[in-house]
């Protein structure tokens, strides 16, 4: 029997030695998230929209998010992508407690680590394709030379050197969806988060836009994927279902098919 205080001493140690490991996890990991959860208020009615989500995302991840409808992926992409916070829980970005951040300080993390790419594209109708990616680097305080180097170095990563001075009504849906992808890669985010990228896309287009986060994922980005179709989720490398507010499934996924392999069945089709 050991006497009373060193009970209470080795107890003590061995509760900050598990506050320590818990600690070096969230600094270790891109995003740790720990019993988050988004209650709507909605007049006299509460929505349980997250219920209570616990997730880890290591640098390099190219994770699918999916469910049905209503399930809680848009909440949670909010969440991810610091546009929204939570009603308890804690989110780590990159080791900082983001689910204390003030709205000032979240739109600073939104602008340095996080790239958005939306189903409609969101693109600034009157710009060129070069002002659109070069935008986000104007509240970086670039200047405009730089702005522009850096923009069109990222548009022909995304094969459209040659389409700089078009406007998105002169492009197709998957080259305004490529001007997209390079806008929400120009800052060199942490992240890059995509809600249903390829919603409003022909089959082909979807896959080539596959091809570009795949590219995007092996030079070492980490990318998560909202989608409902298990066509598009197979491409990536885990994949995580949500209902009703709640993580059902967190799998790796056993048979990544590779967007850029000759024969996937969409380009043989
Ligand atoms: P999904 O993207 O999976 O379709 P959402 O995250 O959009 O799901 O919605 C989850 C739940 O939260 C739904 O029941 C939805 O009606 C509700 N919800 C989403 N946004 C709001 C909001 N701003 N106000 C009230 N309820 C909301
Ligand atoms: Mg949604």
């Amino acid at each position: 029997m050991l006497p009373k205080e060193w009970t209470i001493i080795l107890q003590y140690q061995r509760s900050s030695i598990n506050r320590y490991n818990s600690n070096m996890k969230q600094m270790r990991e891109l995003i740790s998230i720990n019993d988050l959860r988004k209650t709507y208020i909605m007049g006299m009615e509460e929505v349980h929209a997250l219920k209570s989500i616990t997730l880890e995302v290591a640098k390099n991840e190219y994770m699918a998010l999916m469910g049905p409808s209503g399930s809680g992926k848009s909440t949670l992409m909010n969440l991810l992508g610091c546009l929204d916070t939570p009603s308890s829980g804690s989110y780590y970005l990159n080791g900082e407690n983001v689910s204390v951040m003030t709205d000032s300080e979240l739109a600073e993390i939104r602008n340095k680590e996080i790239g958005f790419v939306f189903q409609t594209f969101n693109l600034l109708p009157r710009l060129s394709t070069l002002d659109n990616v070069a935008l986000p680097l104007v509240y970086a305080g670039m200047n405009k030379s730089e702005r522009n180097d850096r923009a069109v170095s990222v548009l022909e990563s995304v094969g459209l050197g040659d389409r700089i001075t078009h406007k998105p009504n002169e492009l197709s849906g998957g080259q305004r969806q490529r001007v997209a992808i390079a806008r929400a890669l120009v800052n060199n985010p942490a992240i890059i988060l995509a809600d249903e990228p390829t919603g409003n896309l022909d089959t082909k287009t979807s896959i080539e836009i596959m091809e570009i986060f795949e590219k995007i994922h092996e030079n070492g980005n980490t990318i998560i994927v909202v989608t409902h179709e298990p066509d598009i989720a197979e491409h990536c490398h885990r994949i995580v279902k949500l209902r009703d507010g709640l993580i059902e499934t967190d799998e790796r996924n056993q048979n990544i098919i590779k967007a850029s392999d000759p024969s996937h069945k969409y380009k043989v089709k």
